[in-house]
């Protein structure tokens, strides 16, 4: 017997009339890439995407079509988002900080038929033009004053006059909630990127899942600022979440640097960010130098990398404000899970508290996880025993974007994250399985190791690597940057290590570099480092 309920779709236009409608007033702030700063409300934005879908329309981008974006975060990238979604097509937000081979090589793979781009991004897009075949129309995310004299660019629109030429009546149309919404390819730092393909539920049920109280927590009084780019797994859900609980919304534009978040704060009273730790770290050091002081921000997410526990702490006890450790992916869309206490932790003291706070939490419903052996045998939630981390749910993949073989196993999405998960359900992330250093046959956790790094006061960022051994097959080599103006030797570091972890774990030798490798998405490239460090003669070998 079926339920007598209505069977409405989850779409993601559906968002944007609940956010016109019962929180017309808000407010959408952005630094635009032109230098200044632009506010209008949900009821001007939701307006301009109605425009922008019946342009859409006129440049002949139907249904099923793709249409991609290089842009920052800013009111008109937020205005493709609802706009292209909403009318059917899909949303493909391209990462500026690939290489152009690589963009080149995805814009093909996924056949985009519209390029939306920031001026700032002007010189890349003329350099790739050429290469784009499928692309049939570019878009200057520019008023007519801010367009360029002129440009290699055939045909080159200008995106205000497109929306000025437009109606702002449009009716969305109603379609199959799986319908896909938008599309985001893996950071692919070995191989050629995947892509991830998100639909209309997908998305609105991992925003339902991410604005819950255990996770970012979200109503209608909240500011949200995502620091984490709108290129990059749909800014964590932020663009979505936000309009479904009313929240004000920050956007940053392109200046990312801890002066300029930290005066963006503060004139617009953000109580909520989400960003990776090399963010945070500047924003730390910012605040540190030159004394300040949060007026409004409540709670910090972090996540895409570890939270050094001196971070948290940082956060925690210096400027009291809560951090929410998440664990995601852009397969998992990407929340899954994040590191709020329960009531049982209530009586915890404060330093065991923040230890299970390091953790990455445990998962919102809607997503099961569970750790496995080599053999696929299913693992003790022992908090001790790591494991492949698996996970399943209706926001996680099924199969990369036009791929045949489902990645798959038994049902799970093999995360290629290595875990310990223990008996309230609390993950603990301890290495990527590419990244672990195998020491005598045994796992070494190669984040243990550098957490422990990060809460030296001199070390600006670490990371631990394999380095071939002789006898141990590999051992952990310490790769440090150490902060500006302070002075760490070799061995005052492997020293710190005494009492923090099992003796054995213990890096045997330190290398200091003056920057750490990052990557397109914030985070530090291991990889990089291991092919840099390969041939390292550790002292011990
Ligand atoms: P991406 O798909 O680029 O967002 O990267 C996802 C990967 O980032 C995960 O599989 C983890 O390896 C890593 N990651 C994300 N969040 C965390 C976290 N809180 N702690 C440790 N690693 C994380």
């Amino acid at each position: 017997m079926l339920g007598n309920m209505m069977s409405q779709p989850l779409l993601i236009s559906s968002l944007l009339q609940h956010a016109e409608r019962h929180h017309g007033d808000q407010e959408i702030v952005s630094r635009r890439v032109e230098g200044d700063t632009h506010r209008y409300t949900f009821r001007e934005m939701a307006a301009r995407a109605r425009r922008l879908a019946n342009a859409l329309r006129t440049l002949d981008i139907g249904p099923g079509g793709i249409a991609a974006t290089l842009a920052w975060n800013g009111y008109r990238h937020l205005e493709l988002y609802y706009a292209v979604s909403g009318a059917g097509v899909v949303l493909h937000t391209l990462n500026p900080r690939l290489h152009a081979d690589q963009l080149a090589w995805i814009a093909d793979h996924a056949r985009d038929e519209v390029l939306f781009f920031d001026m700032s991004f002007l010189p890349l897009v003329e350099a790739l033009a050429p290469r784009l075949a499928s692309i049939k129309a570019f878009v200057a995310l520019a008023d007519r004053d801010h367009m360029p004299a002129s440009s290699s660019i055939p045909g080159l629109l200008c995106y205000e006059d497109l929306l000025a030429a437009e109606d702002d009546r449009y009716e969305w149309p109603v379609f199959d909630e799986n319908t896909a919404s938008s599309l985001c390819y893996t950071s692919g730092t070995t191989g050629n990127p995947k892509g991830v393909l998100y639909s209309h539920r997908s998305t609105i049920l991992h925003a339902y899942a991410a604005a819950l109280p255990d996770a970012h927590n979200l109503g209608a009084r909240d500011v949200v600022l995502p620091v984490v780019p709108l290129f990059h797994v749909n800014a964590w859900g932020l663009p979505y979440t936000s309009l479904l609980s009313g929240a004000k919304l920050v956007l940053p534009g392109a200046a990312l640097d801890g002066k300029s978040l930290y005066e963006l704060f503060e004139e617009e009273g953000v109580t909520f960010t989400c960003g990776v730790p090399t963010v945070w770290q500047g924003l730390l050091d910012h605040m540190k130098a030159q004394g300040l002081r949060f007026s409004y921000l409540q709670r910090v997410g972090i996540g895409g990398s570890a939270c050094p526990p001196a971070m948290l702490a940082a956060f925690e006890d210096e400027h009291e404000v809560d951090v929410l450790h998440g664990w995601g992916m852009t397969e998992t869309s990407p929340f899954c899970a994040g590191s709020v206490l329960k009531a049982a932790h209530a009586g915890l003291e404060h330093d065991a508290a923040l230890t299970v706070k390091a953790k990455q939490g445990r998962v919102v419903f809607g997503v099961d996880i569970r750790t496995t052996d080599d053999e696929g045998r299913e693992l003790a939630w022992d908090g001790r025993t790591p494991g492949h981390l698996m996970v399943r749910g209706p926001w996680v993949l099924e199969r990369y974007f036009r791929a045949d073989v489902s990645p798959l196993q038994d049902g799970w999405f093999p995360t290629g994250d290595i875990a310990t998960i223990d008996v309230d359900g609390y993950i603990r992330i301890t290495d990527r399985s590419k990244d672990v250093i195998k020491s005598g046959g045994e796992w070494i956790g190669s984040i243990d190791l550098e957490n422990v790094a990060m809460g030296h006061p001199a070390v600006a960022m670490a990371a631990c690597i394999a380095v071939p051994h002789p006898k141990w097959d590999e051992r952990p080599l310490l790769v440090v940057q150490r902060k500006e103006g302070t002075d760490v030797s070799r061995d005052e570091l492997i020293d710190f290590y005494a009492g923090k972890v099992t003796r054995w774990w213990t890096p045997d030798d330190v290398v200091f570099v003056d920057a750490m490798p990052i990557g397109n998405t914030g985070k530090m490239l291991k990889s990089e480092l291991r092919e840099r460090f390969r041939d390292h003669q550790l002292p011990t070998a």
